[in-house]
């Protein structure tokens, strides 16, 4: 069923721990069964992007969102016969080691953590899945096959990958991931510019008419508007991104196939030394998400309301960060404990680093509170 270059479960690099073959289940199954069921997975769905969790019930969730991704990846996966359970485990894990409060969190815990090696949401949600989950008997993290772990790794320093062992090398050798790697890349792409384009609407921080700039919506709004004249409000806007999104897969797959017959790679190695990603857009679609993505920044990450929410977001991170840093006893219990022991393990670094995580670990809300606990005399 599966194409040559796909990535099987016969030709996996395995796990850092060796476990005996699961019965009823693919090794990938397995390693999305293990993801969907660990903590930082459900903590999720109270963490945003763009938005502040508590701003309205409406908005995706980083958890939504995830889902989302996995959706489109599957699609995508299904067509071009490569393995559809690596695309899915890819694509639910990609976030887990997202901050609270989306970039404007992930942007100041990296500048807290500036003189301690840093922090990257990439190589977070990687230390989520290698130490941090404690589920298991025999090891920390969810003991992931290599392929997962790969593909959850999207980018990565030089500098960082030299650290990195086996999943650092492609970085050093400047090659590809799996195709399935590449698939779960391009369809959180996908995801969060429609949902954007959607939440940005519905929020009030961009119009229609501001929309209308971008070649890609202009498009399908128009054909929409024409066939159904009658239609407006929320269904016109759900009508037009539903066009966009199948759209952008259908040209997604299409380009990707006649990339992959124009290689016609052999298996999996064959894949990672392509002069060029495989799954990919046309030139001409390239050129219209371009457009898109460079809309919403200049629009909508910039809108004064949402800078006022990543403002805040900064100042929240950082206050936390400098008190639990100079006074880890206001930390609670089992947290000091694991800040004790990474200090003990590695100075000023390894306590830097244990508080880092705990921040990154909170949800939006969790975060606003133990600040309110911290810095408000009223609070307990
Ligand atoms: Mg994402």
């Amino acid at each position: 069923m599966l194409a040559p270059y796909a990535v099987s479960d016969a030709e996996s690099r395995g796990r850092r721990y060796p476990e005996t073959a699961p019965r009823y289940r693919g090794e990938f199954q397995r390693d999305r069964d293990r993801i969907v069921h660990c903590s930082a997975f459900r903590r999720l769905e109270y963490k945003t992007q763009v938005f502040v969790n508590h701003e309205g019930d409406m908005f995706r969730t980083r958890l939504t969102h995830s889902i989302e991704v996995a959706q489109i990846g599957r699609s995508i996966a299904r067509v071009l016969a490569i393995n559809e359970d690596l695309v899915e485990a890819i694509s639910l894990a990609h976030d887990l080691g997202h901050t609270p409060f989306g970039h404007a969190g992930q942007d100041a815990l990296d500048s807290c953590m500036s003189g301690y090696g840093g922090f990257e949401h990439n190589l977070q949600s990687l230390r989520v899945v290698e130490e941090l989950e404690q589920r298991y008997a025999e090891f920390s993290g969810l003991n992931l096959t290599f392929e997962t772990r790969e593909g959850i790794l999207k980018h990565c320093t030089l500098q960082h990958a030299s650290g990195l062992g086996e999943l650092g090398e492609r970085f050093l050798q400047r090659q590809h991931p799996s195709l399935e790697a590449q698939v779960a890349n391009v369809a959180d792409e996908i995801a969060y510019n429609n949902h954007d384009v959607d939440d940005g609407l519905r929020a009030g921080l961009i119009t229609l008419e501001q929309l209308d700039e971008v070649e890609l919506f202009r498009e399908h709004h128009r054909q929409v508007r024409n066939r159904y004249p009658h239609l407006n409000g929320r269904r016109m806007v759900n009508e037009v991104v539903r066009r966009m999104i199948n759209h952008l897969v259908i040209d997604l797959l299409e380009a990707s196939q006649a990339r992959l017959a124009e290689y016609a790679p052999e298996d999996v190695s064959a894949v990672r030394t392509t002069p060029a990603p495989l799954i990919g857009f046309s030139d001409e679609m390239k050129q219209k998400n371009r457009q898109l993505k460079r809309f919403l920044r200049d629009n909508m990450y910039r809108h004064y309301r949402v800078h006022r929410m990543t403002a805040k977001a900064r100042r929240i991170i950082h206050a936390l960060f400098h008190e639990f840093m100079g006074d880890p006893a206001l930390l609670p219990g089992e947290t000091q404990e694991t800040v004790r022991q990474s200090e003990q393990a590695q100075g000023e670094h390894g306590r830097a680093r244990a508080v880092a995580d705990y921040i990154a670990g909170m949800t939006d809300r969790f975060a606003i509170s133990e600040y309110e606990r911290i810095f408000n005399p009223h609070s307990s």
